[in-house]
Order: structure tokens, then C-alpha cells, then sequence
């Protein structure tokens, strides 16, 4: 029996909220199933860690998280700090130093989940690189409040960045049964570093010729994910369009209260982070309207990353079985239930429903 070691940061606005509910259905899966142990150590750097202390985490905060199996964030983001330095002080440097290069984000459309898409059956996954492309600290702001104020952002695209995220969205093809994967692109216009990024992609593509790649501009793409969502399997894409295309996907199945992601480290070296795409929603902070779901099904995603596929399975059990009943839902979902009793339910319905395959 392995007992596992996760690294806890909730974060700000609704994190603390849906991560508490996450933990509980974590404790719901350890009472029923004595195989699984884990030790969840709680790390406060969030937003008023930074107003306490001038930085988002202490100087061997990077050293500390190394230690552990995964990480299980919530959301960072408050009004009183700059989002360049709760995202550059505390995600990016988790992402890029532990070499997450892959942000893995499942559209799938629940069963009973009541979307504009009642027909057709949506699933599948984006596959997002992580550690380069758009999101570079190369570039800057001059001549600042003058006339000629200027800002440069650079893209930063490499061979090798972009092969890696090909081959995982093949790999991640392969091994599900998929028989497609469509790369979002921009290489009609004068962009550079797209010619390199489709170069890179076909290349690996090469290798897989049971698996058809599909080649999208972004503007084209973001639009067949509107009229015919049924028909992606594996999305491939920047840095920047991954991150908008992953919020348009999880509109199309149910909202950001439901969209689960993960940014890992495929060759584990390093912990892998485990977070909703969902941002610290100030707007709902501390009215109980969070839907819990994202941070839930995030944490199922650690779960299957760490071998255990089955515990997996019972929190998606749990989830849709909610989801399916429409009886306990959050506004975001046209419910009245809180946080507390969602998540509750789905803890209910998990033990429930998975019980009778373990006695
Ligand atoms: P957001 O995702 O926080 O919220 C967007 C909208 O979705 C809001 O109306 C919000 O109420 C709703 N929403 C989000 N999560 C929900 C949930 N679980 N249940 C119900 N409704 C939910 O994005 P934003 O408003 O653009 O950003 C707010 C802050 O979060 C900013 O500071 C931003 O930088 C930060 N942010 C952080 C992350 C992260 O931690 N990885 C990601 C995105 C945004
Ligand atoms: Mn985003």
C-alpha cells in the first residue's frame, strides 16, 4: 500500500471553497477503501500570504513542493494584488520549474448535463503546452504614461517545446482510440512562430499514420468548436490558444464550474499540478455559489495520474450521478444548492453508487 503525499494550495476567493470539498471527498474515498492513504499538507500562499510577507511563497517554496507526489491547487487572484504577480510568482514558476509542459483539459459533455448540445456527444480533450509559446517573460513596457508608451511581448516557440506537446497529443490518441487530432494554428498570417509550430507538429504526426492531423486556424477553429464540437478528439495548441480555447470548450459542456485540468510533468520528474481552469471567481467569493465540480474532477485527474484509476472512476461516478439526478446543483448549473451540499452529494453519491464493487 503506497500512501501518497499532496501538496494542498486552495489559494484565493472560491479556491479555499471548492478545496475543501475536494479533501472531503478524498477523506470519503480513504474511509471506503483502506488501500488508499495520503497525507495532505496545506500551504497558505495565496494572496494574503503575499500582502503578510512581499512575495507569493517563501524562498524554499519550490524545494518544498518537490517533495511531494502532486500538487492540488485552487485558484489564485485578488483585486489588492496584481495578477502578474500571483500568476508569475506562484503558478508559472510551478509550471515552468517542474516542467510542466503539457496542461491536459478534458471537454466532455456530462451525462444529463443540460447544454445547447442535447444531440450530440462531446468528448474530448485539448491538449495545451505549457511552458512556452505566447506566455514569455521576453519583452516589456517603455516610455510608460508618454505618448509613445509602447509594449512587446514575444513569442517563444521552440522545435523541441512544440514536438513534445505533439507527441503527448498523439501518445494521448494512441492510447484512448482516438483516430484524430486537429492542431490549432495561425500561419496564414505573417506570425513566424507558427510555420515552426505546424512544422514541428506534422513531423510528429509522421509517425502516427493510423492518426489523422487535422490543421485549424485558430479564428476557423474556435468556430467549429461552436457548430460541430462532436467531431474533435485531441486538440493541440499554444500556450495562449490552448488557454482560449479551453475556456470556449468548457462553455460548450457545462461552464467553467465543471472544467478540470491538469499540468503535468510527463516524465515525473517533478510533481505534477492538478487545478480547475477556472480562475478565484471574486464575483461569487463567500456567497456559496461556487460549483465544486472543477476542483472534484481535478483532483479524480490526480487520482488516475498517480495509478489509481479506480478511485478515479468513483469520483466521476459520484459526479455525474448529481449531475444526472439535476436534484443538487449550483446556480451556474440553473440549481439553488451551495457549495457545501453539491460537493456533499457528490461524496453521498460516490460511496453510494461505488460501495457494492468493493464488498
Ligand atoms: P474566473 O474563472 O475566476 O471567473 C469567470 C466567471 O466564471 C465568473 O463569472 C465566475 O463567477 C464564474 N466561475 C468561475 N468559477 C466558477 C465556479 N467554480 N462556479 C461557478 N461559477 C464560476 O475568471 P476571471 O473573473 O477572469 O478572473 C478572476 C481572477 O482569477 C483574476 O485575478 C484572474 O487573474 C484569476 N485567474 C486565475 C487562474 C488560476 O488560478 N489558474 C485562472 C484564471 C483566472
Ligand atoms: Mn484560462
Amino acid at each position: 500500500m503506497s500512501q501518497y503525499k499532496i501538496a494542498v494550495i486552495p489559494g484565493d476567493g472560491i479556491g479555499p471553497e471548492v478545496m475543501k470539498e475536494a479533501l472531503k471527498v478524498l477523506e470519503g474515498l480513504k474511509e471506503q477503501d483502506s488501500t488508499f492513504q495520503f497525507q495532505a499538507d496545506m500551504f497558505d500562499w495565496n494572496s494574503d500570504y503575499y500582502l503578510k510577507h512581499g512575495k507569493m511563497m517563501p524562498e524554499n517554496g519550490m524545494e518544498t513542493l518537490k517533495n511531494y507526489d502532486a500538487i492540488l491547487f485552487g485558484a489564485i487572484g485578488d483585486e489588492r494584488v496584481p495578477d502578474e504577480i500571483t500568476i508569475w510568482e506562484l503558478i508559472m514558476p510551478i509550471r515552468k520549474q517542474f516542467q510542466q509542459y503539457i496542461n491536459l483539459r478534458p471537454v466532455k459533455k456530462l451525462d444529463g448535463m443540460k447544454t445547447r448540445y442535447d444531440d450530440v456527444e462531446i468528448d474530448f480533450v485539448i491538449v495545451r503546452e505549457n511552458a512556452e509559446g505566447e506566455y514569455s517573460n521576453s519583452g516589456g513596457r517603455l516610455y510608460q504614461g508618454m505618448e509613445l508608451e509602447l509594449a512587446i511581448q514575444n513569442t517563444v516557440i521552440t522545435k523541441r517545446g512544440t514536438s513534445l506537446a505533439a507527441q503527448f497529443a498523439f501518445e494521448y490518441a494512441k492510447k484512448n482510440g482516438k483516430k484524430k487530432v486537429t492542431s490549432g494554428t495561425k500561419s496564414n498570417a505573417v506570425i513566424h512562430s507558427m510555420k515552426l509550430w505546424d512544422e514541428a507538429v506534422q513531423l510528429v504526426a509522421s509517425n502516427y499514420p493510423e492518426i489523422t492531423l487535422e490543421e485549424n486556424y485558430i479564428d476557423a477553429l474556435a468556430a467549429y468548436f461552436v457548430q460541430r464540437p462532436q467531431s474533435f478528439e485531441v486538440v493541440v495548441a499554444s500556450n495562449l490558444f490552448g488557454d482560449i480555447l479551453s475556456d470556449l470548450g468548457s462553455a460548450l459542456v457545462g461552464g467553467l464550474g465543471i472544467s478540470p485540468s491538469a499540468n503535468l510533468n510527463p516524465n515525473r520528474e517533478y510533481p505534477s499540478m492538478f487545478e480547475p481552469v477556472h480562475g478565484s471567481a471574486p464575483d461569487i467569493a463567500g456567497t456559496g455559489k461556487a460549483n465544486p465540480i472543477a476542483q472534484i474532477w481535478s483532483t479524480a485527474m490526480m487520482l488516475e495520474h498517480l495509478g489509481r484509476n479506480d478511485l478515479a472512476e468513483k469520483i466521476m461516478i459520484g459526479i455525474e450521478s448529481v449531475v444526472k439526478q439535476g436534484k443538487v446543483l449550483t446556480a451556474d448549473l440553473g440549481g439553488t444548492a451551495t457549495t457545501e451540499e453539491m460537493g456533499q452529494a457528490i461524496i453521498e453519491a460516490m460511496l453510494a453508487n461505488t460501495e457494492r464493487t468493493l464488498a
